[in-house]
């Protein structure tokens, strides 16, 4: 993608930082945020990304340019038990986005895989699966999004915008909280178990940032008035306890599943329509996590592979 005018909000967090500063290599790339991290808002400056202050929980868009070409909505309040907030929040701001934008060609919006009712742990769920947005882990999170996606559609038809709703499955990278593979190994660092269902484990489909970078600029192409909607996951289908028994393996530091009835519950996709409009994904995800985990935790792999060993010799 060369030459184009993009906006982008959750730039600061894991899944859409790759992303803008890939595309800021050949296009003009702008980020709406807070900056809660200013060392963040600095890297993104280096490599030459527009920021603007702009808070979802109030903040209008005047004075932003209204000529982008390609909007990125990644941005989200998980909100923290106040349903009637997080659906005000995000519902609103994503309107005033859409509306500002209208004259784009295309606007993605970032959802979720934790909006689908459950089913059996090993369905790989399509786009026209039942919708549940209940979570016992989060119960605020897939209400907001499943309330977004609700004004997404609607501006998306009034004013004629082009739009893809991409429900992401587990992602995980190099930056922010790195995705569920490392938020899990910062649990077993600290000594803390992972709850894990009664009976079976939960399955997902998890995509790096890079793919995920990869595949922005096809989903772009891929928006549609209605809007177009799909699952956004990786090639691969994983067990939530093979991940991170995996994990580690690689670094030596031993798990504990405990089970229970709050888990951090996540699905496996269908994913025929996605490798439709973006084709394959490049990393597997054995390779992604390792890197992700290098990337978090430099020199944590080599370390867990000679503890494994040292500990073999014996
Ligand atoms: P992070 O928690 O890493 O980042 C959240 C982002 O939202 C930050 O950039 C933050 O910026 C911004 N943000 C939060 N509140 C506000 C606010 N009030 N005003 C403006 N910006 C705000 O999120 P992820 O990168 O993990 O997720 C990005 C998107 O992907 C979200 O929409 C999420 O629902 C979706 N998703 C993520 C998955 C995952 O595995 N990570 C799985 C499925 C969906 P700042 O603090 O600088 O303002």
């Amino acid at each position: 993608m060369l030459g184009k005018k993009i906006l982008m909000t959750g730039a600061t967090g894991l899944v859409a930082r790759t992303a803008a500063e890939t595309l800021a290599e050949h296009n003009e790339v702008w980020c709406l945020g807070r900056f809660t991290e200013p060392e963040v808002e600095r890297r993104l400056s280096d490599r030459g990304i527009r920021t603007w202050r702009w808070d979802m929980a109030g903040d209008g868009l005047d004075g932003v340019p209204d000529d982008f070409t390609h909007v990125l909505h990644a941005a989200v309040e998980r909100g923290d038990g106040d349903f009637e907030e997080v659906v005000a929040v995000n519902s609103v701001a994503t309107g005033r986005l859409m509306t500002h934008c209208r004259a784009a060609e295309a606007f993605l919006f970032v959802s979720t895989s934790a909006l689908y009712a459950p089913q059996a742990p090993d369905h790989r769920h399509t786009e026209d699966d039942p919708l549940g947005a209940e979570s016992a882990w989060l119960p605020t999170y897939p209400v907001g999004k499943l309330a977004t996606e609700g004004a997404v559609r609607a501006l998306a038809a009034t004013l004629g915008l082009p739009t893809t709703i991409a429900r992401l499955n587990v992602a995980y990278g190099p930056h922010g909280h790195g995705g569920l593979p490392v938020i899990f190994y910062r649990s077993m660092l600290a000594g803390q178990p992972i709850a894990v269902p009664h009976a079976g484990q939960h399955y997902c489909s998890p995509i790096h940032t890079d793919d995920i970078a990869r595949h922005i600029p096809r989903l772009w192409a891929a928006a549609g008035v209605p809007a177009t909607v799909v699952n956004w996951g990786g090639d691969e289908v994983v067990g939530v306890q093979d991940l991170m028994t995996h994990v580690s393996e690689l670094t030596g530091v031993p798990v504990d599943f405990v089970p229970s009835d709050v888990t951090r519950a996540v699905i496996a996709f269908d994913d025929t329509r996605r490798r439709s409009i973006v084709g394959d994904c490049e990393k597997s995800w054995r390779d992604g996590v390792r890197e992700a985990l290098d990337a978090h935790f430099p020199g944590t792999v080599e370390a867990g592979t000679k503890r494994e060993v040292s500990h073999r010799d014996q």
